[in-house]
């Protein structure tokens, strides 16, 4: 507590304090800080996603920035240690607090914020309940920094002798799931599109979320970073899993609904087949299935 009055007084001290966070340059000059497997309340939530920055010849690219302001300064000290350009864009692959919260240690940067098109209004109907929710890891509402550029469907960014490719999804994951393509070294960054490992947290469609996968199917990365679990070389054993646990729900959920069984029994019986094959499985299983059972109640 008595470091985060100091932060607020501040913030130049405290930036300057952040160790830098760790982080393996996966292809060339992209470096990525893998996410520790916790739950959303445990000490260290803050550091649950992987992060990371594209180096261009220009400018610099973060992509995420960590579930805490505090996270998003150990990440620029990482910058700092391997660069000294300057950070032109940060990008937003969705808007769950794990990968949004430390945006605010960026403004100084003066980047250009990107996001797709929904992550706009998804951040200001979230602004509130992230205050709320995440005391110590936002001080204030102004540290909530949403997209000052939208991603519609696709969209270039140059950083000088590289060029990132962001794609835009419709509602899947989320309603503001976006990827990026690193297309030098071929290396696909996909958000929480792609879960591996710990088990996928639905906030959006389940059959979008099954249409993306389909549609990253269709695309052959050397590299790929999941929004959670460790870097893969091999994107269609990847979505696998995801898909299959995916389908899993769908099905089952359409069963009970048949069956005329109530929404209770649902998130008591589906998706138990896949408990042994997913990290934290019981603290989103039933979540997930109660989001699938409203999703095709009445299809
Ligand atoms: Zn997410």
């Amino acid at each position: 507590m008595v470091r985060r009055v100091a932060c607020a007084l501040a913030l130049a001290s405290c930036a300057a304090t952040a160790a830098p966070l760790k982080v393996d340059e996966v292809a060339r000059g992209v470096f990525v800080h893998q996410g520790a497997t916790l739950v959303l309340d445990a000490p260290g939530h803050d550091d649950i996603a992987n992060i990371g920055f594209v180096v261009g010849q220009r400018c610099v690219a973060v992509i995420d920035t960590g579930g805490s302001v505090r996270t998003g300064r150990a990440l620029r000290e990482s910058i700092s240690a391997h660069t000294k350009l300057p950070v032109c864009y940060v990008i937003n692959t969705h808007v769950h607090v794990d990968h949004v919260l430390g945006n605010a240690a960026f403004k100084d940067d003066k980047p250009a914020f990107v996001g797709s098109a929904a992550l706009g209004p998804a951040i200001e109907a979230s602004r509130r309940y992230f205050v709320e929710h995440y005391p110590d890891d936002v001080e204030t509402s102004a540290q909530i920094v949403g997209p000052d550029t939208a991603v519609a469907t696709t969209r270039e960014l140059d950083l000088g002798g590289r060029t990132l490719t962001l794609r835009a999804f419709p509602k899947a994951h989320t309603d503001s799931d976006m990827t990026v393509f690193v297309g030098d070294v071929g290396l696909l960054w996909t958000g929480d599109l792609l879960f591996i490992g710990r088990v996928p947290a639905l906030d959006g469609s389940a059959k979008g979320w099954l249409a993306a996968i389909d549609e990253l199917a269709k695309t052959h990365p050397k590299f790929v970073v999941p929004g959670h679990g460790p870097v893969s070389h091999d994107l269609a054993a990847a979505l696998a899993p995801e898909r299959r646990y995916l389908e899993t729900l769908v099905e089952g959920v359409r069963k009970e609904i048949a069956d005329g069984k109530p929404i209770e029994d649902a998130t008591a019986h589906v998706g138990q087949s896949e408990k042994a094959n997913w990290q934290l499985f019981d603290t989103a299983n039933a979540h997930n299935v109660s989001l699938v059972y409203r999703e095709l109640e009445w299809e």
